[in-house]
């Protein structure tokens, strides 16, 4: 965790900017009866922090749906886009002695959204039958 020596305030892990603010991210790998979560906790500014909630969200919503853990997946996403919600209601640093990351497209425009789309379409079709049009 980073401090800045002169205000006493938090700093972004990544690039140094101010403001930030403390948040954990987490993913999950899920695939049959094994499940891996990964977890990044630190200072973020708000664009690090959108960045790491979707790098991390975008691979849960891939890969945490094979297994035993898919509530754990729904319970990730959720704690996720809580704490990137917290972070984005910071304004953007205007200085940062660092590169920040690079957020990439949102999450509603991302090509992994597909995978819970079809998983739970697949449910669907399990439970219900394929609808007669
Ligand atoms: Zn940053």
């Amino acid at each position: 965790m980073s401090i800045n020596p002169h205000l006493g305030q938090p700093v972004c892990d990544v690039c140094g900017g101010e403001p930030a603010g403390d948040a954990t991210f987490r993913s999950v790998l899920s695939l049959l009866i094994a499940w891996q979560v990964s977890t990044r906790m630190g200072n973020f500014c708000r664009d690090c922090g959108v960045a790491v909630h979707r790098e991390m969200t975008k691979f849960t919503m891939v890969a945490g749906w094979w297994g035993f853990a898919v509530l754990g997946a729904l319970v990730v996403i959720l704690m996720n886009a809580s704490a990137a919600a917290r972070l984005e209601r910071m304004p953007s640093p205007t200085e940062r002695p660092g590169r920040p990351l690079v957020p990439g497209p949102p999450i509603s425009r991302s090509p992994a959204l597909i995978v819970p789309l079809l998983f739970l379409t697949l449910i669907l079709v399990f439970c219900c039958g394929i609808p007669d049009f």
